[in-house]
């Protein structure tokens, strides 16, 4: 029989193309034909349980539109003791903040599923998503809340202090750092504005270059004109207590007293639903979104760290509900007699 392969294909390869052939197939009929057995059909599927895929809901949830939100429960800033600058919940724990936005939810008709997505498809005005344990959801609109991880420094002790005294945002964590002792973690030419964006936090800073010689006489000058000690010795470690920083241990066995780390390595989507559902990207690796958090892709919306503007919680919780308003305007057009 013509299986439709290029030739020389193995046993093992030719089987993973039918199979992949097949999978692709259902999908297509799944997507084509309504009758099909689906679990669910929703207004709105909202991908990602942080502020912004939770304020979403709530926007949603108040105009009486049937909504799910899938979440698996990994926000990015759950490695920190504190959530900072929002208002009235300034200082809050990041799990409370969670845990009281989820329960706020409770008295409209939004359904909280603790799961993880792994596909999500489209066609013309039909979402279909799939979640890790094999269940389909299908929707006339689809929000991706899915956020960002961050590239942490390769660093002994990182994990156990990140979120505590290591940080990367100085309006996250600035004010909490302020007069002490601040490294600024930055391989080659990486930690120069941050360094010099942290003076306004501590006249005590120290750019680490981590045994990396690519700072120029210029961008040195720039340093000591602001007073920003660089010091380019190999880290071996981090040594503190607690999750609290206390030295940073180099490879000439000093030991140099710092009480706080910052650094910017860049981020990864959380997920790749994004790119599954074929959406757009800037070069910094999130999702080009519209003034209302619209998408390239019709019905697609993103909101949160996962599109593009700043990276807070405030500003992820003002996208979602931004989101909010524009799927349900978008609803009630479609459905105008
Ligand atoms: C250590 C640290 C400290 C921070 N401190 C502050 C601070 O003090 N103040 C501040 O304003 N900002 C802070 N931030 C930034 C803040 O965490 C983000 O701006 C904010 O969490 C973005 O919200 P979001 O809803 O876009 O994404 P997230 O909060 O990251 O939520 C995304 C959600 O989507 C879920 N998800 C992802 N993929 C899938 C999938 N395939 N299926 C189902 N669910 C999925 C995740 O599990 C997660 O629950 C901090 C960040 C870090 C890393």
């Amino acid at each position: 029989m013509a299986s439709g392969l290029p030739p020389n294909h193995t046993g093992a390869a030719k089987y993973n193309i039918i199979l992949q052939q097949g999978l692709s197939y259902l999908h297509a009929l799944r997507l084509k034909t309504p009758e099909l057995k689906v679990n669910n059909m929703y207004d709105v599927i909202i991908i990602g349980g942080g502020p912004a895929g939770l304020n979403a809901a709530m926007i949603l949830g108040r105009s009486r539109r049937k909504v799910i939100l899938l979440d698996s429960g990994k926000p990015r800033n759950r490695w920190a003791r504190n959530m900072n600058g929002f208002l009235s919940s300034d200082g809050m724990a990041p799990k409370e903040f969670i845990k009281k936005g989820r329960a706020e939810l409770a008295k409209y008709n939004v359904e909280l599923v603790n799961v993880e997505v792994v596909s999500a498809t489209h066609t013309k005005g039909n979402f279909v998503v799939d979640d890790k344990n094999g269940k389909v959801y299908r929707s006339r609109k689809l929000l991706l809340a899915t956020g960002l991880k961050d590239t942490l420094p390769e660093l002994e002790g990182v994990e156990e202090m990140y979120g505590k005294s290591i940080h990367h945002c100085p309006y996250c964590d600035g004010w909490e750092s302020r007069d002490k002792a601040i490294a600024v973690y930055g391989p080659e030419r990486h930690g120069i504005g941050q360094a010099l964006a942290m003076t306004n936090w501590s006249g005590d800073v120290t750019l680490y270059t981590d045994g990396t010689n690519d700072l120029r006489h210029e961008d040195l000058e720039l340093l000591k004109r602001n007073e920003v000690k660089v010091e380019r010795e190999k880290i071996v470690r981090l040594e503190g207590a607690d999750g609290m920083l206390q030295h940073i241990v180099l490879y000439n066995g000093e030991k140099r007293p710092q009480q706080a780390m910052f650094f910017s390595l860049g981020t990864d989507q959380q997920s790749d639903l994004g790119q599954q559902l074929g959406c757009e990207f800037t070069s910094d690796g999130v999702i080009k979104t519209r003034r209302l958090q619209h998408s390239n892709i019709p019905g697609l919306f993103v909101a949160g760290d996962a599109a593009r503007d700043m990276q807070m919680v405030i500003v992820a919780a003002a996208e979602g509900a931004k989101a909010g308003v524009a799927i349900n305007i978008e609803l009630q057009e479609e459905d105008r007699k």
